[in-house]
């Protein structure tokens, strides 16, 4: 019987993104496709084996009411065989779901997204990350996950570079969805501001809707 890796379940807020501050039971799958982004703050030491039914179950054990499940990690998508299972029978109990995804397995995505609801991708940009770029990834999974409710998210840091979003907007802007500049919780201040104020104008003018939001649990200091 397949069983899915899990580090952690809990209750919170949506901290990031255009559903920020509402209530949610996070559950946490182990394991990562990228090593490492720079600005990474999840570390996933170990985890726990659920079968999709007892996983359910501890979910609906939160107590009521709540907005949706948040599929975060690490990587969900890295599980897809188990994480559609569980998607089904999540969906089969009327629960809202929400797949938080570094946006570059569009092949494991297309295997799901019927049954998922909502999408929160992210763009990774080299010079935010450390990392190589990902951009035919990232164009690839916008063309599966465009017709569901989704938005993008790009972390912006000191290191980030104007060439790196003018790249991104090649991308993006061909799809019509919000696009989201956080920054990067561990370099506020007055020049990341700056950069920030800077680059919505760039991203204004190739989309409709480009929003700076922080990290919302961050600032208020829960989870
Ligand atoms: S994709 Fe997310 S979880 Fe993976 S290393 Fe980057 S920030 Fe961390």
């Amino acid at each position: 019987m397949r069983r899915g890796k899990v580090f952690e379940l809990f209750e919170s807020i949506q901290g990031e993104g255009i559903y920020q501050g509402i209530r949610q039971v996070f559950v946490r799958f182990y394991g990562c496709n990228l090593n490492h982004c720079r600005f990474c703050d999840t570390t996933l030491e170990g985890y726990k084996e659920f079968r999709a039914e007892d996983l359910v179950k501890e979910i609906n054990s939160y107590q009521k009411p709540f907005h949706s499940v948040s599929l975060t990690g690490g990587e969900p998508l890295l599980q897809k065989d188990f994480l559609k299972e569980l998607l089904v029978l999540l969906k089969q109990r009327g629960l809202r779901t929400y797949l938080e995804t570094n946006g570059i397995l569009a092949s494991e995505l297309s295997e799901l997204i019927d049954e998922v609801d909502i999408i929160a991708m992210d763009v990774k940009l080299p010079s935010s990350t450390g990392l190589g770029s990902f951009w035919p990834e990232h164009k690839r999974f916008l063309e599966v996950a465009c017709g569901k409710d989704a938005f993008i998210k790009t972390v912006i840091c000191n290191s980030t570079r104007e060439e790196d979003i003018h790249r991104a907007l090649e991308i993006i802007s061909d799809f019509n969805l919000p696009l989201v500049l956080q920054p990067n919780s561990f370099e506020l201040g007055e020049a990341l501001r700056d950069k920030l104020r800077e680059f919505q104008k760039i991203c204004l003018g190739s989309l409709s809707d480009v929003r700076i939001i922080p990290q919302l649990h961050k600032l208020i200091g829960v989870r």
